[in-house]
């Protein structure tokens, strides 16, 4: 727009003081011109008014006062024949189509209004030179908008496209390859989208599987890799499609239970026991605990979004479910001392 109004400035005042060169008034149009558009430019830079600024109306404006300049002036140059009224003309077509390529509707208010007004004072005499000199400038306007759209509509569907493949890596890079569930990564996008509200309190559940060194050495890591699949598959259909659950480290799992209180917390986690025990895995090296796979579990409340406190808590219940004996799941008490934090919640029963 900048531009726009820089032209008009320019070749305004160059008519005015060629016109005082040759000792002759200016026209009212072309002084009017340059301050139309310098005023319209400093007002333009003023951000309180900026959006009042209407490119369609002002290249109307203009178009008109080169009309009103271009038959003023006409009459002193008539005997020149049509070579002021093709310059003219050039001049108009010239701003357009420099300043106004973006904008097919102000470069036509801009420019058809002289056009026509060149036309009639010619009275059609050399229409042919005339008609060729507006629609060049039209039809490569044209051209040009058309050639933009299409690589505007190419660039968009290209910036659509890598917006769905780094959507898609995204969440790829927040799911664990082995088992399909959230790794670290997406729990802490998960934690990061949780709404919390006052009344509303979440519980983490840490799982870790049972003397699992013994079942990688003995049945190899295939095999594990394929018991991991299988307890990652229990623990999921064990919980509710909005619990978060997440393979937090190797055989460890984490479970994020949304809106939930501690004896609902309790009764999953103790689900989850059950339903890795029933997938009867056997594991003969699950040292005096079972002999198919089992896995221990540490309930712990998420107390003001806290997850490191709430992570300790669980990790120090998941120890002691460990310590007494495994195949089990305790519980951490939230306020007192860490020594004192632990009761039991549940035993497992060996098979
Ligand atoms: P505990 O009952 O005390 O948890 O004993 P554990 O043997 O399960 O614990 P430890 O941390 O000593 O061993 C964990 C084992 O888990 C070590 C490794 O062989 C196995 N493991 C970890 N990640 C993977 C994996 O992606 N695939 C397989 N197959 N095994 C894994
Ligand atoms: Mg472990
Ligand atoms: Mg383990």
């Amino acid at each position: 727009m900048l531009l726009f109004q820089l032209l008009n400035i320019a070749f305004s005042l160059f008519f005015v003081t060629t016109a005082l060169n040759n000792s002759r008034h200016p026209t009212i149009a072309s002084i009017l011109i340059a301050v139309v558009c310098a005023t319209t430019l400093i007002i333009s830079k003023l951000k309180r008014i900026k959006h009042l600024y209407q490119l369609n109306t002002h290249a109307f404006i203009i178009g008109l006062l080169w009309t009103w300049h271009i038959i003023s002036r006409y009459r002193e140059f008539q005997s020149y024949g049509n070579e002021f009224l093709l310059f003219s003309l050039m001049i108009v077509f010239f701003i357009s189509a420099i300043s106004l390529a973006d904008s097919f509707t102000a470069f036509c208010l801009h420019s058809l209004p002289p056009a026509l007004a060149v036309l009639l004072l010619d009275q059609f005499h050399h229409s042919l030179i005339l008609l060729f000199t507006i629609t060049i400038p039209l039809l490569s306007l044209r051209l040009h908008g058309i050639m933009q759209k299409r690589s505007e509509s190419f660039t968009t569907e290209l910036v659509n496209r890598l917006k769905e493949e780094r959507e898609k890596f995204s969440d790829l890079s927040m799911i664990d390859p082995l088992t399909g569930l959230f790794n670290r990564r997406g729990l802490k996008n998960k934690l990061n989208n949780l709404t919390e509200e006052r009344a509303t309190s979440h519980y983490i559940v840490l799982l870790d599987i049972d003397h699992f060194k013994a079942y990688n050495d003995n049945y190899g890591h295939t095999m594990g890799d394929n018991a991991l699949v299988a307890v990652a598959v229990a623990i999921r259909d064990a919980v509710r499609s909005r619990d978060i659950v997440v393979r937090y480290g190797g055989e460890e799992f984490l479970i994020l239970l949304i809106d939930v209180d501690e004896s609902y917390a309790v009764a999953r986690a103790e689900d989850v026991r059950q339903a890795v025990l029933d997938l009867k895995i056997p594991h003969m090296f699950n040292d005096k605990v079972a002999t198919h796979v089992t896995l221990s579990a540490g309930v712990a409340i998420m107390a003001d979004s806290d997850i490191q406190a709430s992570l300790t808590a669980a990790d120090s219940a998941l120890y002691l479910a460990k310590s007494r004996g495994r195949n089990t799941v305790e519980i951490a008490i939230r306020q007192p001392p860490v020594s004192n934090q632990l009761r039991m919640a549940g035993r497992g029963h060996d098979v």
